[in-house]
């Protein structure tokens, strides 16, 4: 294990921040914390990099007590929001800094400085003044800068935070890779072990091999990307992961399992439940279809066609099932741009994959 935390917990003045957070990160892994504004992201990612004290529990770093090692000995590297970039120097400049601190001579600089650059996609820049840099190119560097002296651990806070869409999503396609391939170069042949924060669930998706979901405090479920996505826990996690199909219900029945809700009754993925449960049911974005499947079995159900959202690659359909004046409910599903869709107002028929209906903890 490259490094385990061990029920951290932090209070500011008396506020409790942290609420014993454990977790454990192997050698090449790329982890993002994940989490609303103020769940403690941050204050978790300061304390691993030795910027703030835990209240209590413990930090290990290949199995040795991190608490006593000040900020410079731990050879992390950190990457923050506003780059902090030293204007008076070029590019070279900045990237080198790091390494004079720790005596390199000027050749071994300059031979890292054209790896990294050729890494963030740079290469030729080193004599570029930063001012001169667009946002994107500034933080090529600042993430160039970072892996120089080839951390031991890579800290990124909202890597990406201060960018444009376009840009942000270049680079998420790009942050995972890079940093694979820089241990290679960089002799860490296990690849560069990184933790970032992001309140961006598309960014953790796109970045990360493994993701912790926070709130409060907590660590409410962590998985890979494709876990997280198919199986979120609870409704904490589903709706953050920006899905919103969530209905209440009862459990009527167990082969094949089936829940009944004001809105109809639901096929569901098996999974442990008890006749008469209450459970929370989350029907994935991607469950619905307007013609009879080719799956056996199915839910169906009666909707209006509410509004259409186009997204590019996929539609984002809203529906509607109105029961009466108080019992309405709104589905959304994402359908293929290529599937062409009634106008809004009319009535269809729904056709869930009981495989995308799952039970959610409260
Ligand atoms: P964001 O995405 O908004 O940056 P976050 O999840 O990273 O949020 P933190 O920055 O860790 O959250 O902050 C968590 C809470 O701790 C916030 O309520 C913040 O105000 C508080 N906090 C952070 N640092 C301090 C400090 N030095 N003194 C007092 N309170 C602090």
């Amino acid at each position: 294990m490259l490094l385990e935390l061990h029920k951290i917990e932090k209070s500011f003045n008396d506020q409790p921040i942290l609420r014993g957070v454990s977790l454990q990160i192997t050698p090449g892994e790329i982890v993002a914390l994940l989490g609303p504004s103020g769940c403690g992201k941050t204050t978790l990612l300061r304390i691993i990099a030795g910027l703030e004290e835990p209240s209590s529990g413990n930090l290990l770093f290949k199995g040795e007590e991190l608490a006593e090692m000040p900020v410079h000995e731990r050879g992390f590297g950190l990457v923050f929001q506003d780059y902090a970039l030293f204007p008076p120097k070029d590019v070279a400049g900045n990237i080198e800094f790091g390494l004079r601190m720790l005596g390199w001579d000027a050749e071994k600089r300059a031979i890292r400085v054209g790896q990294v650059l050729e890494l963030v996609g740079l290469s030729g820049f080193e004599g570029r003044e930063i001012h001169e840099l667009s946002g994107g190119e500034q933080q090529r560097v600042a993430l160039a800068r970072s892996l120089a002296p080839s951390p031991r651990l890579l800290l990124l806070d909202e890597p990406m935070g201060s960018l444009d869409r376009a840009l942000r999503d270049r680079l998420m396609r790009e942050l995972g890779a890079i940093l694979k391939e820089a241990g290679g170069m960089l002799d860490r042949p296990e690849g560069i072990t990184a933790v970032f924060v992001t309140h961006d669930q598309e960014e953790a998706f796109a970045v990360a091999d493994r993701i912790f979901v926070m709130n409060a405090g907590l660590i409410e479920q962590e998985g890979t990307p494709a876990i997280l996505y198919r199986k979120p826990k609870n409704v904490f996690v589903a709706r953050f992961l920006g899905m919103e199909n969530i209905i209440k219900g009862k459990v009527v029945n167990l082969e094949p399992p089936r829940v009944s809700t004001s809105f109809g009754e639901f096929l569901i993925s098996p999974g442990p439940c008890d006749i008469g449960q209450h459970v929370t049911l989350l029907i994935r974005p991607e469950a619905a279809k307007l013609h009879i499947p080719v799956i056996d079995s199915y839910t169906e159900i009666r909707a209006i066609l509410a509004n259409i959202s186009f997204r590019g690659r996929y539609q984002d359909v809203t529906f509607e099932i109105a029961i009466d004046e108080s019992t309405r409910l709104s589905l959304k599903f994402d359908f293929n741009t290529d599937v062409s869709l009634p106008h809004p107002d009319t009535e269809v028929t729904l056709y869930l994959d009981p495989a995308s209906t799952i039970v959610l903890e409260d």
